[in-house]
C-alpha cells in the first residue's frame, strides 16, 4: 500500500473475478458464465471501418440509438432507460447513490459476491439476509425492510428463480423501499420484472449484454425503472464519466438488442444444453439445484467441491470455485455447447472412476 491511498480504503477487500486465462485454445472456459455463442452477426457487420476511423471522436454521453434499441425491445420510454460500462458499473451507482436516507442495503447472503464490495466502497451498510436451507430466496423475508433492497433473480450462483408472483409482493410491502432486481441471467427461464415497471415507482431493473446477448468484453449493462430514478441514475452518471460507453460498444449494443430472432435461438440453445447437462449430471449421482440461468450449482457425495474444481482444471477444464463455508462442496458450472459440456461430464467420469 503506498502512503497515498486514504486509510478510509486501507482494508478495502476487492472484488475477485473469475479466471481469464490469457491463452484459452486448449481450455474449456465454464467458470464466468459467458455465452459460448459469438454475437450476432448484425454486431460484427456494424463494426467496419468506417466506425473505427470515427473513435477519433467521443461517443455520444446519452449512448441515445442504445438507450431507444432497449426501450423498443421492451415497450418502454427511452427516458425510462440508462446505460452503464457493464451491469457492474450500474450496480455501482445504486451502491454508491440509491440507498435512501439511512444507507443500508439489503441482499441475500449467498449471491452476487461484489455487492458486500460496492458496500465497503461506499460505505453503505450491507446487511446479509439468509437465503431458506433449499438455497431458496425466501420472498417474505424481505416484507416490509428499511433500505434499499438488492435481489438478484435467477440468483447467482446458485441459479434458482423468484417467480413474478414473490417479487410483486416484496415491492407491494416495501412502498417506501427501493427494490433492486438485478437481472443478469432472466434471458435465461425466468420472468422479467421489467413487466411491472410501470405498476411499481420503487422497482429498479438491472440487465446486462454479458450473457444472453454474447458481449461480455463489449462491458454494457442497463437499468430499467421510473423516469424518475433513471434520471437519478444519469445524474451519477453524467458526475463520474458521462461517455462510459465507447462507440463501438453502443453500435454493438444496439444491433445486439435489435436481432431479436438471434437472441432467441441462442438462448434457447443453451436452455436446452442446460436440460440435458443437469440430466447427464444427476444420472452421475450430482446434486444439481433447480437452474433458470447460463450456469449450475452443483455438488455430489462422491468427491468435494473442491477436489473436482481441481481434477476439472487439470483437464483443462475451469469451472468456478467459492471457498465460502455454506458453499464450499459446490461448484458453479455455465453451460457451454453441447460439445464442452460431452466434454465436462467424460471428464467427469473419469474422475470419479479414478478417485
Ligand atoms: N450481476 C450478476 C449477478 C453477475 O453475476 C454479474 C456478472 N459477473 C454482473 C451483475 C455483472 O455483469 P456485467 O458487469 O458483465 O454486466
Amino acid at each position: 500500500m503506498s502512503r497515498f491511498l486514504n486509510s478510509r480504503y486501507s482494508a478495502l477487500e476487492p472484488y475477485t473475478p473469475g479466471e481469464q486465462p490469457k491463452v484459452t485454445g486448449r481450455l474449456i472456459k465454464l467458470n464466468t458464465n459467458e455465452n459460448p455463442y459469438p454475437p450476432s452477426p448484425r454486431v460484427l457487420d456494424v463494426i467496419n471501418d468506417t466506425e473505427l476511423q470515427k473513435l477519433k471522436l467521443y461517443s455520444d454521453p446519452a449512448a441515445s440509438e442504445l438507450t431507444e434499441a432497449i426501450a423498443e425491445f421492451y415497450g418502454l420510454r427511452q427516458e425510462q432507460v440508462m446505460v452503464g460500462n457493464g451491469s457492474d458499473e450500474v450496480l455501482a451507482f445504486i451502491f454508491m447513490a440509491l440507498r435512501g436516507s439511512n444507507d443500508v442495503i439489503y441482499y441475500p447472503e449467498i449471491s452476487y459476491s461484489f455487492y458486500p464490495v460496492y458496500c465497503d466502497i461506499f460505505q453503505a451498510r450491507g446487511v446479509k439476509v439468509p437465503l431458506r436451507d433449499d438455497f431458496s430466496i425466501g420472498a417474505s423475508d424481505y416484507f416490509n425492510l428499511d433500505g434499499t433492497i438488492v435481489i438478484t433473480n435467477p440468483n447467482a450462483p446458485t441459479g434458482r428463480a423468484l417467480t413474478l408472483e414473490e417479487i410483486e409482493s416484496i415491492l407491494v410491502n416495501n412502498e417506501e423501499n427501493l427494490v433492486v432486481i438485478d437481472e443478469a441471467y432472466v434471458d435465461f427461464g425466468a420472468d422479467s420484472a421489467v413487466r411491472l415497471i410501470d405498476k411499481y415507482d420503487n422497482l429498479l431493473v438491472v440487465q446486462t449484454f454479458s450473457k444472453s446477448r454474447s458481449l461480455a468484453g463489449a462491458r454494457i449493462g442497463f437499468a430499467i425503472g421510473s423516469e424518475e430514478i433513471i434520471a437519478d441514475m444519469n445524474k451519477l452518471k453524467f458526475s463520474f464519466n458521462p461517455y462510459n460507453l465507447n462507440r463501438l460498444s453502443i453500435l454493438a449494443g444496439t444491433e445486439a438488442m435489435k436481432d431479436v430472432e438471434y437472441f432467441d435461438d441462442t438462448r434457447n440453445r443453451i436452455i436446452e444444453t442446460r436440460e440435458d447437462f443437469v440430466k447427464e449430471m444427476t444420472e452421475l449421482g450430482f446434486d444439481v439445484l433447480p437452474s433458470k440461468s447460463n450456469f449450475v450449482f452443483a455438488s455430489s457425495d462422491r468427491i468435494s467441491g473442491e477436489a473436482y474444481f481441481k481434477a476439472l482444471r487439470e483437464r483443462n477444464i475451469i469451472v468456478r470455485y467459492f471457498r465460502d463455508n455454506k458453499i464450499c462442496n459446490y461448484v458453479r458450472i455455465t453451460i457451454g455447447t453441447p460439445e464442452e459440456m460431452k466434454a465436462l461430464t467424460d471428464a467427469t467420469r473419469e474422475i470419479l472412476a479414478d478417485g
